[in-house]
């Protein structure tokens, strides 16, 4: 099986790419951590996208198509993935009709997970994550259970994202709206197009997107 997971920033989209690997077997692929591990390496790839990145605007179609080309030829991938950030333009979701066949894939589900605007700048400008084992926090909404401890692992180490504040977030939901908000029709015409609640808690939300894919 293989799923789009669509939505603005902080609709939850990595956290719900993570359940559905554990519950499917399936593999999350993040073309935004695909380009932060990029940036940390400092390769060329890494290079061109830092500034992009750090700006909240898209990375070039040509080397974000470039990337998922690569790793779908990964043996991992037969799987079946879960796309999760990609496609964010209508000349990805092109590509990557064509490229789907070409690797004897095909898409089983186009997830929408639906947010609105005013709840995505506070979720993402307060969240971050274990460095350790890449469990996800928030400054308000999902606390650890021992100040600065994981309850996962017991990491004392965390992260935030550089692009995770308020100005950068404005930025990226710009670019949401103006870039990628169109697949939702392009992948409505498909029929494979199924919108869930991504305001509802996490829960639920994963039992939404269960019943989309099943059907
Ligand atoms: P994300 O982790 O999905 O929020 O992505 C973080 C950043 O990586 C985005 O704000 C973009 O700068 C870049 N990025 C990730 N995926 C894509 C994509 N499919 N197309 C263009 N830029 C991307």
């Amino acid at each position: 099986m293989n799923i789009i997971l669509l939505g603005p920033p902080g609709a939850g989209k990595g956290t719900q790419a993570r359940i559905l690997e554990e519950g499917y077997g399936l593999v999350q692929l993040s073309t935004g951590d695909m380009l932060r591990s990029a940036v940390a390496s400092g390769s060329d790839i890494g290079r061109q996208a830092k500034e992009v990145m750090e700006a909240g605007q898209l990375v070039s179609d040509e080397i974000v198509i470039g990337v998922i080309d690569e790793r779908l030829d990964a043996p991992d991938t037969k799987k079946g993935v879960i796309f999760d950030g990609f496609p964010r333009t209508v000349a990805q979701a092109e590509a990557l009709d064509k490229l789907l066949p070409q690797k004897r894939l095909s898409l089983n589900a186009v997830v929408e997970m639906a947010v609105d605007d005013d709840l995505l700048v506070d979720r993402v400008s307060g969240r971050y994550t274990c460095a350790m084992c890449g469990e996800g926090y928030h400054d308000r909404h999902k606390l650890t259970k021992e100040e600065g401890v994981c309850d996962n692992c017991g990491s004392r180490s965390f992260t935030r994202r550089p692009d995770d504040n308020a100005e950068t977030v404005k930025s990226r939901l710009a670019a949401y709206h103006e870039q990628t908000a169109p697949l939702i029709a392009y992948y409505a015409r498909s029929g494979k197009l199924k919108t869930v609640d991504g305001m509802a808690d996490i829960d639920e939300v994963t039992r939404q997107i269960e019943h989309a894919i099943r059907r």
